[in-house]
């Protein structure tokens, strides 16, 4: 455990540093500090021992669909997506590897991740002719650039390596800034998002399926704000794919 800390510690130190000369410095493992390949900040062992779940749960009803087909029955309004894909729980294992990828400019997280639900997803988009698209949950352009890049956009680009579906940036965008949600109750997060999307041109969702891309679902408050706004300027259909899922879930618990 001290491993972890010291090497967290390290990392964030050298984190700048690391950006130039990644192929000099190699960080050890975000959970457990063990020296791992530089490639991916994860070593084998953590990597084997993280639980991976490759069923999507219905947002609405919070069941695994093993099927990966939409629940027609719990399909409710506009502002929920139609499957919910997640890698694991925020509290089992993923709270280290989303910190790192956020806060420490670990984004090897977020490919790695990204292609992997990418794989899960692929076998069971709809083939009935429309457009798939990729999107990236936005932050506002002065948190990103603060941060250098967008968490959700390079997991994202993972989703596209294996997909080989169309990446959609910047047509989405968050035109209000926004409190960091991590604090903020229920209540204060549907508060804090409401509003805070818009799209550049609906022609470019109207008639089109997306999959949205976001690093962790908690209450769920930004994704069903995106959805809503995606959904009005025409999109037929939004599933979400995240990380982890921080709320908890008699259903995955
Ligand atoms: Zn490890
Ligand atoms: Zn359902």
């Amino acid at each position: 455990m001290q491993a972890g800390i010291y090497s967290s510690s390290l990392r964030a130190i050298c984190a700048p540093v690391r950006i130039a000369a990644d192929w000099i410095y190699a960080g050890g493992c975000v959970i457990c500090g063990r020296e791992c390949r530089a490639a991916l900040p994860l070593c084998e062992i953590c990597r084997r021992r993280l639980p991976v779940f490759t069923e999507p749960l219905c947002p609405v009803c919070n069941q695994f669909i093993p099927s990966r087909q939409p629940h027609r029955n719990c399909i409710s309004g506009a502002e929920l997506p139609s499957l919910l894909w997640f890698s694991g729980l925020f509290d089992a294992g993923y709270r280290p590897l989303i910190h790192a990828l956020k806060y420490e400019h670990e984004r090897a997280i977020g490919t790695f991740f990204g292609r992997r639900i990418g794989r899960h997803l692929q076998e069971s988009l709809p083939e009935d002719g429309t457009t798939i698209k990729v999107v990236p949950v936005p932050l506002h352009p002065s948190r990103e650039s603060r941060r250098g890049y967008n968490q959700s956009g390079i997991i994202a680009a993972g989703v596209v390596r294996t997909t080989g579906l169309p990446f959609v940036e910047g047509v989405l965008r968050r035109v209000r800034r926004t409190r960091d949600q991590t604090r903020l109750s229920p209540e204060q997060r549907i508060a804090n998002v409401t509003g805070a999307f818009a799209v550049t041109d609906p022609a470019d969702f109207a008639g089109c399926r997306v999959i949205l891309v976001d690093d962790v679902w908690t209450t769920g408050a930004t994704i069903k704000e995106c959805t809503r706004t995606l959904a009005a300027a025409g999109a037929l259909d939004v599933q979400a794919v995240v990380i982890a899922l921080a709320r908890p879930q008699a259903t995955v618990s």
